[in-house]
């Protein structure tokens, strides 16, 4: 603490001139800040402390190798020489323009137990004597009465309240505590039954600026909380179970989440300083491809027109879940598909060519990028009252009606795009077969194939690790499924394609393995419901796993040697399909026929 000057915060955030002023202050967090804007340069935002009050900051990026060095780190002691008060977002920032390392990593923890400073209170008061500041974690929630007054505006109130804690101080040996949250987002309720017992819950993010976490309430606090949060608004909440986080069910980069019990309270706070708005920022439908699977969190806004209607589709779940799609377009270019479900699907009723907004949709790869509508999550809005949705409709009326629109294509690592194929590695199977490629060593080709086949008899799919990053098959143990390398127990695995399909080009013909999410996309199907379909309905499984059959595409495989019952033999795997594109695909037949000197 002694380090550090008394109220370099506060100072730093009044109009007090400041010449020659170069205060020492403690660096709580170092956070990147990720712009969804993918030409806005990336920035670094600090939470700087003196101890008694803390602040956030940007560091300027001429000063961002501070931290690539690892130089600037969180706890380190940083000289500010030159700094200037900015507003971003209309909120007032301090932005650090030089600064001097002071001491580095020495201080493993947080100086002092600082309040956050708010930025639009009242000015600063002159207090050269530090108000007196807690020194223990058991003061945390007594806010002496000196540094709640003197103008100096805190988010503790003179009231009573207890002291405020950043969400990123929040863990199970924290009791009491209180966060001042927007809610960032807010599910609907849902139901949940299991062997001990069912009922309704609905869960909240709650965000300030330090950190999100999850809260989730069950039952009759459910029934009591569900109408008392709204989405967007900011509040007091207190009391409530802190626990490790079920990373499984949840995005929340948080290592712990809230219960909400009957305890909790919460209560409407009016006093937004220093929380965070919701990215609001809408991701434009081109950048779609660049995003991974799976990740939700997208923003899409575009005129929707129904297509191919509504539809009911058999599910692995429910007998009959009705479904329907919707394709939106925007200004970027692109049209994209969403799909609803459920009771989302059967109520939407909607003028053609309205304007939607969507928040936090699943990003899915189906026949390229779509987006799926995922009940309880994701958000949708009819004609919002949105500066962007506005010029959209102004774009629409007088260009984009009549535009035509390109589909977004999936960045995966099993699919490519005509574009991306590399021709000069183009061989036959005749001459993959005759120089016996893969036999001494594994090695790679393309060839442009027709699928006759599917192999019906052998493995089709196997039980897997639900975990993104291990894929292993998972064995069954009771009504449970244990996955030998990660060492978790799954209520259910994730069925993943295994299948073998028969392929052949102009001359040749070999069986070749395919995985899951070239399969997914063969199939048009998900390997799971393919599954189900086998047990319940043979003839419509048969007539399923044809569909790929007379389908054209490049592929790119492995060769391998495999040794079955002492017989070696080589082995094709897919590792990648390019659909054709048959306006490329002409040109280099034209290009070919000029080749013949005729
Ligand atoms: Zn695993």
């Amino acid at each position: 603490m002694d380090h550090l000057s008394p109220n370099a915060i506060s100072r730093f955030t009044s109009a007090v001139s400041l010449d020659n002023y170069a205060p020492v202050v403690q660096v709580i967090s170092v956070k990147k800040v990720t712009e969804t804007r993918k030409d806005a340069p990336e920035r670094i935002r600090l939470m700087l402390s003196d101890g008694h009050r803390f602040t956030p900051a940007l560091l300027a990026t001429q000063l961002t190798h501070f931290m690539v060095d690892g130089l600037l780190t969180k706890y380190c002691l940083i000289r500010i020489t030159k700094f200037a008060l900015g507003s971003v977002q209309e909120k007032q920032l301090l932005i650090v323009l030089a600064l001097d390392i002071v001491k580095q990593e020495r201080n493993t923890c947080k100086l002092g137990t600082p309040l956050s400073i708010d930025l639009h209170g009242p000015t600063f008061v002159q207090q050269e004597k530090a108000a007196p500041v807690p020194s223990k974690a058991s003061h945390l929630n007594k806010i002496s009465a000196k540094a709640a007054t003197k103008g100096l505006k805190t988010v503790s109130d003179v009231k009573g309240r207890s002291t405020i804690n950043p969400i990123d101080e929040l863990s199970p040996y924290l009791n009491p505590w209180t966060i001042k949250a927007r809610i960032e987002n807010k599910s609907d309720i849902r139901t949940w039954s299991n062997a001990r017992g069912s009922g309704q819950f609905f869960n909240v993010v709650m965000m300030d600026e330090t950190k999100s976490i999850k809260g989730t309430a069950f039952k009759d606090v459910c029934d009591r909380m569900f109408d008392q949060v709204e989405e967007g608004r900011v509040y007091y909440i207190s009391k409530g179970r802190i626990v490790p986080a079920n990373r499984q069910f949840s995005k929340v980069d948080n290592k712990y989440e809230i219960i909400f019990n009957e305890n909790t309270t919460i209560e409407p706070c009016d006093d937004e300083a220093n929380v965070p708005e919701i990215d609001n920022t809408y991701t434009p439908l081109a950048k779609l491809q660049d995003l991974s699977k799976g990740e939700t969190c997208i923003i899409a806004l575009g005129p929707a027109s129904l297509s191919r209607g509504s539809g009911a589709l058999t599910s692995a779940y429910t007998p009959q879940l009705s479904m329907r799609d919707l394709t939106i377009v925007d200004h970027s270019g692109f049209c994209c598909r969403i799909t609803l479900w459920g009771k989302t699907a059967e109520e939407f009723e909607v003028p053609e060519n309205s304007i939607i907004s969507f928040r936090t949709l699943k990003v899915e790869e189906f026949s390229g990028r779509s987006l799926s509508y995922q009940n309880g999550a994701s958000k949708m809005r009819i004609d919002p009252d949105l500066e962007e949705a506005h010029a959209l409709r102004g774009w629409y009326d007088a260009v984009g009606a009549t535009q035509t629109f390109n589909l977004c294509q999936g960045a995966s690592a099993s699919w490519g795009t005509s574009a991306s194929l590399n021709r000069k590695e183009l061989t036959s199977l005749a001459d993959v077969k005759s120089n016996n490629i893969g036999m001494n060593e594994p090695a790679e080709f393309t060839v442009k194939l027709r699928i006759k086949w599917t192999r019906r008899e052998g493995t089709f799919w196997y039980p897997a690790c639900k975990d993104s990053g291990c894929r292993k098959k998972v064995e069954a143990e009771g009504d449970q499924w244990r996955c030998p390398k990660c060492n978790v127990l799954w209520d259910e695995p994730e069925y993943r394609y295994i299948a073998s399909l028969g392929a052949a080009d102009h001359e040749e013909f070999a069986w070749f393995s395919t995985f899951n999410d070239i399969a997914e996309e063969l199939f048009e199907m998900r390997a799971a419901d393919l599954q189900r379909l086998k047990e319940t309905n043979e003839p419509a499984f048969a007539k399923k796993i044809k569909i790929p059959y007379g389908k054209q595409y490049y592929f790119k495989c492995k060769a391998e040697e495999n040794i079955v019952y002492n017989q070696s033999r080589v082995k094709y795997t897919i590792l990648k399909a390019f659909p054709l594109n048959y306006r490329t695909e002409i040109k280099h037949l034209v290009e070919a026929i000029k080749g013949y000197d005729i």
